[in-house]
């Protein structure tokens, strides 16, 4: 349902196909069974990621084969892919994702026919998307002790407008009225707080969408409590992820979610779900998601023919009452063959809950945000040194003062996991051995002066990181306008 603006026409006749692992191959081969089935117009690049690559020794999890044959065809339809879980290797998933730079994730939901859930009657009909390669996913996580694990929530202004463009295009394209914002700005208020303000400022660009921002906790909740309020919800990328499950359970669960990663060269269709090993080979997987990949696939192909076809014939199979495992509550259950041929054999049909809507390609042009907000100043307001140690507040207060006595800094704050617990410290905090300074300067000059102050400082303790804290000078947000301080909380 894309539409790439560039000069090259888009004929996707090939597609790269990944089975993937555990119920991958038989979820994807049904999909591809009913492709064929309704003489969609399309050949076949089989292609491997996954568990089988990282056994091979392939860290990446994607082969070079596998990334040639996309950036070739531009379009993969793929199993789910196996992660280890806690140690080594990277998610195969975010290597595809980063490496086609696959920023918008969608994750339609809506109620289906023939599927009985606690909100089978509220007229869902929402989609979740999901910025897909920044935030925590972005994997940039460091031991700074021995006990101590670090990871960088990293988010960009350019990241957050992209796909809250993206979000506002979806809503034109399937006629929705409103997109909702969902973040934790009200905690973090620079990362989630970027978002919530990109999202503001975007807004005022497209006045024939209602646009509302909820923190993502409450949206959680009204996701449950009233899910037809939603039409198009954009969030962060682990916000998201966890959403996304949510909105799935709403509707029959991981078994019918699909999903897309749409970037601006490469697209990648998939069902919500993982690889659930737990049934896999047993002929028990639910095929619904993974059909349901590929029809969204179709429409951003625009064969919207065939994808209405072929939707028709799987909600004809689930109106039927003939459902797989996960979903069939009375009835004898089907096997993914069983329910793959019911659905094959009801190509042609149309269930008598359709309602046909029009779909139009989602516009994202082909350009890269402007850096809207480069600074005309930058100044140096002071630096925040994290240290091991398990020495008390005040013999680390001794050491820094010792330190710093004849330079540009003042301390003004010793911080255990984000509390001060030094200076005017009145709470409970139970230290870990993982501490912050933080050095304030008005003196020009103090950059200069940094790293003999490291140097000092490192002769007494073992300093992991510094931070700079600047103070940026910016015109364009209203809510940032003039010398804002960005150096974060304690
Ligand atoms: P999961 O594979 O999604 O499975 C969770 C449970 O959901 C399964 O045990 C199964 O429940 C049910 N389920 C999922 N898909 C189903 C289907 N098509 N039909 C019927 N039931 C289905 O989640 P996980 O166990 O957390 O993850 C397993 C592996 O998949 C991990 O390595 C994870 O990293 C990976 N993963 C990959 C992707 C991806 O490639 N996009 C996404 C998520 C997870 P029952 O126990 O009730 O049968």
């Amino acid at each position: 349902m894309t539409q790439i603006h560039d000069n090259e026409e888009m004929t996707h006749q090939k597609i790269t196909v990944i089975p993937g692992d555990g119920i991958g191959p038989e979820v994807v081969n049904a999909a591809l069974q009913v492709l064929e089935a309704a003489n969609v117009p399309l050949t076949y690049e089989f292609c491997e990621a996954g568990a089988s690559v990282f056994l091979k020794g392939d860290p990446t999890g994607v082969p070079q084969a596998t990334v040639d044959s996309i950036r070739q065809t531009r379009i993969a339809l793929k199993g789910p892919l196996e992660t280890p879980v806690g140690y080594g290797e990277k998610s195969a998933n975010v290597t595809l994702r980063k490496q086609f730079e696959t920023f918008a994730n969608t994750r339609p939901v809506t109620n289906l026919p023939g599927i009985i859930t606690p909100f089978s009657d509220r007229n869902i009909d929402l989609v979740v998307v999901r910025e897909n390669v920044e935030d925590l996913y972005a994997g940039i996580e460091y031991m700074e002790t021995p006990d101590v694990a670090q990871g960088l929530k990293l988010m960009s202004r350019q990241g957050c407008e992209k796909i809250i463009r993206f979000a506002f295009e979806t809503a034109r394209a399937l006629n929705k009225k409103s997109v909702h914002c969902a973040t934790k700005a009200n905690i973090m208020k620079l990362t989630e707080g970027l978002m919530k303000r990109t999202f503001e400022s975007v807004n005022d660009e497209y006045p024939d969408i209602e646009g509302h921002h909820i923190i993502i906790d409450n949206c959680a909740h009204q996701l449950v409590i009233r899910p037809e309020l939603f039409d198009i919800i954009v969030t962060s990328n682990m916000n998201g992820d966890i959403l996304s499950d949510l909105t799935s359970g709403l509707v029959g669960g991981l078994g019918v979610a699909a999903s897309s990663n749409i970037g601006y060269n490469a697209a990648i269709f998939e069902a919500v779900h993982g690889s659930a090993p737990d049934i896999a080979g047993k002929n028990l997987a639910n095929p619904t998601a993974l059909i349901s990949a590929s029809i969204i696939m179709l429409r951003h192909l625009e064969l919207f023919n065939e994808a209405t076809s072929i939707e028709k014939a799987l909600y004809t199979t689930l109106e039927s009452g003939q459902l797989t495992g996960d979903l069939a509550k009375s009835n004898p259950a089907l096997g993914t063959k069983e329910f793959t041929n019911q659905v094959i054999g009801n190509l042609g049909k149309s269930p008598t809950q359709y309602t046909s809507r029009p779909y139009a390609p989602v516009q994202i042009k082909k350009t890269l945000p402007k850096y809207s907000n480069t600074p005309h100043k930058r100044i140096l307001a002071g630096i925040d040194v994290y240290f091991q140690s398990q020495a008390q507040a005040k013999e680390i207060e001794k050491i820094v003062q010792s330190t710093i006595v004849s330079g540009p800094f003042t301390l003004d704050c010793i911080a255990n996991r984000g509390s001060c617990v030094h200076i005017n410290d009145t709470s409970d905090t139970h230290p870990i051995d993982l501490y912050r300074i933080r050095l304030l300067t008005n003196d020009p000059d103090a950059e200069t002066q940094i790293a003999s102050f490291l140097q000092a400082f490192g002769k007494i303790i073992h300093w992991t990181h510094l931070e700079k804290l600047h103070q940026f000078e910016s015109s364009k947000f209203k809510s940032e306008k003039g010398f804002t301080s960005i150096a974060g909380n304690h």
